[in-house]
């Protein structure tokens, strides 16, 4: 069975440098707020551009904080209806209400220029690592946090996304493009007023936790977590580098399906995933047969979020949502590891060529 995913690999490749972390920490015993997350924002700092990061308890918090830092609470906030659920609970939490706009059919990212004009900001996601148009939003004028869970390296005419707005969520839940052994996140941002209100509501809403300010939270990335962080990212461009050379393989080796439509190309993407578009109505059936040959896939994501129960009330939708509903029903994501070896991936493309002549 190839799997979606198998984290034991990366870890065995790897193993001396995250151990010799781990090590580190049993014997320094200074599991919050240890040195090793300040280094961590420093280092992913200057990797994103940015001036600030800091570390929270995951991707979701890193988005509420950065939009109650941003003084976004309880504002009208566009985003995507074809993304992870954590993108528009974070503005909710915050009582804020989506705003929900269509995306682009080819790239599957929110639509950029069709953001309307009376919401307070926006949250663009570059889904699948694939960095969205930013260039879209510089003459809007409004708030922009991006989502930067699924983007970790992705480039966009030159720049890392997460530099590209006011300000930026990432996580770095086990599976996405650098990802610790639990939950975790960080922040980050330009505006040195913005770092410092995440750094307080992180820390129950006060510089000093025993005499707060404001009404805050727990979030803190651990500092285990930070030095496997540190230790991972030493390798996060070969890795991400390893997923663009895979990708490219599945085009050489999916190439001409009619009944396919592979991801746009675009130098910038990481691929987070390698999602295709199945035709005909036969991604359910083509998912299956997959299984049965030995291959795992998933469906990212199978409910657009407008038709969810959680967000049917509680949403504005802005024109029509039909692309994201397509998508909705023609996505699938192939296995994507760094470390895949060629023959994997034409064991995958094998099968998917096979299911033609059903
Ligand atoms: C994973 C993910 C999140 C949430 O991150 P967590 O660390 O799991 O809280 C948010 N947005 C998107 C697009 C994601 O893929």
């Amino acid at each position: 069975m190839i799997p979606m995913l198998d984290l034991r690999r990366e870890y065995e490749w790897m193993k001396a440098d995250i151990d010799a972390a781990i090590e580190e920490c049993l014997k320094h015993q200074r599991w919050i707020n240890g040195a090793e997350v300040t280094t961590l924002e420093r280092v992913v700092a200057d990797y994103i551009g940015v001036k600030h990061c800091v570390g929270v308890a995951s991707g979701t918090d890193a988005l509420v904080l950065a939009l109650e830092a941003w003084g976004l609470d309880g504002e009208n906030i566009a985003t995507t209806p074809f993304t992870f659920v954590a993108t528009a609970d974070a503005i909710l939490r915050v009582g804020g209400i989506p705003v929900f706009v269509d995306i682009e059919p080819d790239t599957f990212n929110m639509k950029l220029d069709e953001i309307p004009v009376d919401v307070q900001g926006v949250i663009p996601v570059h889904l699948y690592g694939c960095p969205c148009d930013m260039d879209k939003l510089a003459c809007l004028g409004m708030a922009v946090i991006e989502d930067c869970a699924q983007s970790f390296g992705a480039l966009y005419n030159g720049k890392k996304t997460g530099s590209l707005g006011d300000a930026a969520a990432f996580s770095f839940f086990p599976s996405k493009n650098l990802g610790c052994f639990g939950d975790g996140g960080i922040v980050a941002t330009n505006n040195a007023d913005v770092a410092e209100q995440v750094r307080i509501l992180a820390r129950h809403g006060g510089k000093d936790k025993y005499d707060c300010e404001r009404l805050g939270y727990n979030s803190r990335l651990d500092t285990m977590q930070a030095a496997i962080l540190l230790a991972k990212m030493k390798y996060i461009d070969t890795l991400n580098w390893m997923r663009m050379q895979r990708a490219g393989w599945y085009r050489e080796l999916l190439a001409g399906i009619d009944w396919l439509t592979l991801p746009a190309p675009n130098e910038g993407h990481v691929y987070h995933q390698f999602t295709v578009r199945v035709k005909n109505g036969k991604r359910d059936e083509l998912a299956k047969y997959l299984k049965a040959n030995g291959v795992d896939t998933m469906v990212y994501y199978p409910v657009p979020l407008h038709k969810m129960k959680l967000f049917r009330d509680r949403c504005y939708i802005h024109g029509s949502l039909e692309n994201a509903e397509r998508a909705a029903a023609e996505v699938l994501s192939l296995p994507i590891e760094p470390l895949m070896s060629r023959q994997e991936v034409e064991q995958v493309a094998e099968a998917v060529r096979k299911f033609t002549w059903q």
